[in-house]
């Protein structure tokens, strides 16, 4: 990376906290006039932004982008504007007895915490640029960005279209490689979202320490399905194959691995089968189904199939039209079941992230449980059934980032609830109320009366008698 590069972003930093500082306090309608102009600017260029997200993934639907990326992003800031005035009033805060009646008060203010980097993925690269934005505006920051490298095409005019919409001091972009994305995260930014894999997500709090920056860690793992014996299996493979084919199982969130009655694996199997099917009767030619981003990522799940195929797993692909894959040179793979896992695959040790979906069977779900607790916290999980005694086992019993009960995936799209990690699959959330609070500084004030409160609490010397008293209050 040139070093020119590094000084342009330090100088960029450097200019926005400047300019930030001098504006404050800044009403509420610079933050909402910023949320609405970044909607404007998706509603604008949605289009150019669809079709440019397909050349970088060389085919991806651009009407599943208008959903996933321009439409949803552009519903999640409305939702903050309809939001923020009540998410940024202060809170009164109770005080102990008697300060309250000498005329002591607490609050706890809301304010902006400045500048904040935006570290985001290529497999929603408008969404997961633009959603972590809408927030940090909501909260009256300013926003710095570096997108993925992957979706090169998508990234370049992201920052032409900030510039355009945006002045320097509101928000930047830089694009580059892994460099350039090392150099960002060193930044002393106030705060840094980041969302990509664990792996990256740990070098990035490494670099964010050495300026003790807070994070935002928006990460991956192998998020698990349970489906219950009571569950309806053709109902359940039919929402499991949505979820596992959306962008070619490209999503943070895609059910990873599928855990079932020993006795129902084939109806389950036959569910997704019947159910990918029915979306994707042939997929080569089929604009609907999204290709693999790069030959690279291409590459590792065509390994990871060799690999459990060689230790002994059965593969099953699901491949309606009968068509030649092997032919092809469209990054197209159809989706690939993986019957008999073991530990000892990759397959089963490392987050798919595609179209790839491996299936375990437990005789009792007390198995499943225990499984899925021996092994990274999970950044989702998914019940199917219909018994709800064994669905509050589940739940009680394991943790994850978040859960969708009789589905997959929705539970990110339901803007007011808070969307994250936990533990190996990040730390920290967005939307809801907690998004805004996740960048803005909870800023406690306290304002002490006229009265010697100190004295009268026995905390100034010389102690004596108020003093022993105010102890024997606080232990009674
Ligand atoms: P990645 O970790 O490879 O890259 C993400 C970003 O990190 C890119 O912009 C890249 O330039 C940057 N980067 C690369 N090296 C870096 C370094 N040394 N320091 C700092 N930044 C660096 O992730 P990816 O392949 O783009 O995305 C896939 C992963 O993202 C999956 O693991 C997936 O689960 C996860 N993900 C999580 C969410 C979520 O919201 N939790 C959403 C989407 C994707």
């Amino acid at each position: 990376m040139a070093d020119n590069q590094k000084v342009a972003m330090e100088d960029a930093l450097r200019k926005q906290r400047a300019v930030f500082t001098a504006a404050r306090p800044e009403p509420l309608s610079a933050r909402k006039d910023r949320i609405k102009r970044a909607m404007k600017l998706l509603k604008e260029h949605g289009d150019d932004l669809c079709k440019v997200m397909s050349a970088d993934f060389g085919n991806r639907s651009p009407m599943q982008s208008m959903i996933t990326d321009i439409a949803g992003t552009v519903n999640f800031g409305k939702y903050c504007l309809k939001h923020v005035d009540k998410w940024s009033k202060s809170e009164k805060r109770s005080v102990q007895f008697p300060l309250g009646l000498l005329g002591a008060k607490a609050e706890l203010r809301y304010e902006p915490k400045g500048v904040i980097g935006i570290l985001s993925p290529w497999n929603f690269p408008v969404n997961l640029t633009f959603g972590p934005l809408m927030q940090v505006f909501a909260a009256g920051n300013r926003a710095m960005i570096k997108p993925s490298e992957f979706t090169g095409k998508t990234s370049l005019m992201m920052k032409e279209l900030v510039e355009e919409y945006f002045s320097p001091d509101e928000c930047a972009v830089f694009t580059g490689g892994p460099e350039v994305a090392a150099a960002f995260s060193e930044l002393p930014f106030d705060h840094l979202v980041f969302t990509g894999s664990t792996a990256t997500g740990k070098k990035v709090m490494e670099a964010a320490s050495k300026n003790l920056v807070p994070v935002t860690l928006e990460l991956g793992g192998k998020s698990p399905v349970f489906l219950g014996e009571s569950a309806d299996f053709a109902k359940a493979g039919e929402r499991i194959a949505m979820g596992k084919m959306m962008n070619a199982g490209q999503i943070c969130l895609a059910p990873d691995y599928m855990y079932v009655p020993e006795s129902k694996q084939d109806e389950a199997i036959h569910g997704v089968w019947q159910g990918t099917a029915n979306m994707y009767p042939t997929m080569l030619e089929n604009e609907d189904y999204a290709s693999l981003v790069s030959d690279r990522h291409f590459d590792r799940l065509q390994e990871m199939v060799a690999d459990a195929r060689n230790k002994g797993a059965e593969v099953i692909e699901v491949n309606p039209g009968n068509e030649d894959f092997g032919s092809s040179n469209a990054r197209k793979m159809p989706l690939t079941i993986l019957k008999g896992v073991t530990d000892d695959m990759k397959a089963m040790q490392e987050e798919i992230f595609g179209p790839v979906l491996p299936v375990k069977t437990y005789k009792a779900i007390d198995d499943a449980i225990d499984y899925v607790n021996e092994n990274d916290r999970p950044l989702g999980l998914y019940y199917f059934g219909e018994d709800s005694g064994e669905r509050e086992k589940v739940l009680n019993r394991t943790i994850s980032g978040g859960v969708t009960v009789n589905d997959v995936i929705f539970h990110v799209s339901m803007e007011d609830l808070p969307f994250g990690g936990v533990g190996p699959s990040g730390m920290g959330s967005y939307h809801g109320v907690e998004g805004f609070r996740e960048f803005s500084h909870a800023r406690s004030v306290y304002t002490q009366p006229k009265i010697d409160v100190a004295k009268l609490g026995g905390f100034k010397p010389p102690y004596g008698a108020a003093t022993e008293k105010a102890v024997k209050t606080m232990m009674k």
